[in-house]
């Protein structure tokens, strides 16, 4: 696209852009937590919004666990929040399926971990594959073919430290096989943070097995894409003009704000540097950027 945006600004009025919303959504790792690190200041943050009669929402790309596994997490943590707050990737995978009332009597093949298949449960979907055809093997011999439900009607494919080979032609099978089979992505987002010590494979090589097999475009339904967006701005019946959205990465938090026309604040708690940020050759900008949602508490109008 042509849209030019203004350089990204350092936060300098927090109060300005609380008072210009009603709504926050904030991104999980990085924003919230750092893998089971709670960020400084975040509970007296978040006291203080809802303090001021905002609406928060929670929305993450990891698809490993389900809303209800997300709720736990907070808790662990000491923050109130509930689980109709949290829109996990694996929640947003089941809702999109029951918003295109996707048929109960097919199936769902599954790539991916516990969380994806808690929630296809909880909507009332069938599924087949998970962490359990993790343990599969495929014996070769001459003339060997592999079956497949010819029910499934839908692959869904989200992080997966069980991926393997069986896995990977199972899903392929049923897309290939069905042209009408849907081939849905959670993310795909290229390294997730499994340790600080190096970025890990992330969802995206998993989605991108598929991809390559099949060669077919997955629809994804995590950030960036607006799935979410327009679920959540359609559930609680919200402007998007009123939202905004805080996260630490560019390519999926800010561009997924952008993409629903909310405003963007950047903050640096989690992957993304200020010299990343600033460097000439990124193209997303958002509209602020700050250290940590803590700043909230500090920076006042002058
Ligand atoms: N996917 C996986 C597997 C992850 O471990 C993480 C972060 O921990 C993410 C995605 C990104 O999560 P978020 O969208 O909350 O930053
Ligand atoms: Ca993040």
């Amino acid at each position: 696209s042509f849209t030019t945006r203004a350089t990204a600004q350092p936060l300098k009025n927090a109060d300005e852009l609380i008072d210009s919303v009603e709504t926050f959504i904030f991104d999980c790792d990085g924003v919230i937590w750092k893998g089971d690190k709670l960020i400084d200041g975040v509970p007296e943050t978040l006291d203080m919004l809802r303090s001021k009669g905002k609406r928060l929402v929670f929305v993450t790309n990891n698809s490993t666990k389900s809303r209800k596994q997300y709720g736990k997490k907070f808790e662990t943590l000491g923050l109130n929040v509930s689980e109709e707050e949290i829109f996990a990737s694996s929640f947003a995978a089941a809702a999109y399926l029951k918003s295109i009332n996707f048929p109960k009597d097919k199936k769902v093949y599954v790539i991916g971990e516990d969380g994806i298949l808690k929630e296809l449960e909880l909507a009332g979907f069938q599924y087949l594959g998970g962490p359990e055809d993790g343990e599969k093997k495929i014996e070769l011999k001459p003339g060997f073919l592999m079956e497949h439900d010819e029910s499934v009607g839908a692959v869904v494919v989200g992080f997966d430290r069980y991926v393997n080979y069986f896995k990977i032609q199972y899903g392929t099978l049923c897309i290939r096989e069905n042209p009408g089979c849907l081939f849905i992505a959670t993310n795909r987002d290229a390294v997730t943070h499994l340790t600080d010590a190096q970025e890990w494979a992330g969802g995206g090589s998993m989605v991108g097995a598929i991809q390559g097999s099949t060669q077919r475009e997955p629809l994804v339904v995590g950030k960036p894409s607006t799935f979410m967006m327009d679920y959540l701005a359609n559930e609680f019946g919200i402007l998007k003009s009123q939202i905004c959205m805080v996260g630490d990465r560019l390519d999926t938090d800010i561009l997924f704000g952008q993409n629903g026309g909310c405003k963007t604040l950047l903050v640096l708690s989690g992957v993304t540097t200020l010299p990343v940020l600033q460097n000439p050759s990124n193209t997303i900008q958002p509209d602020f950027y700050t250290n940590k949602i803590s700043d909230f508490l500090s920076l006042k109008a002058a």
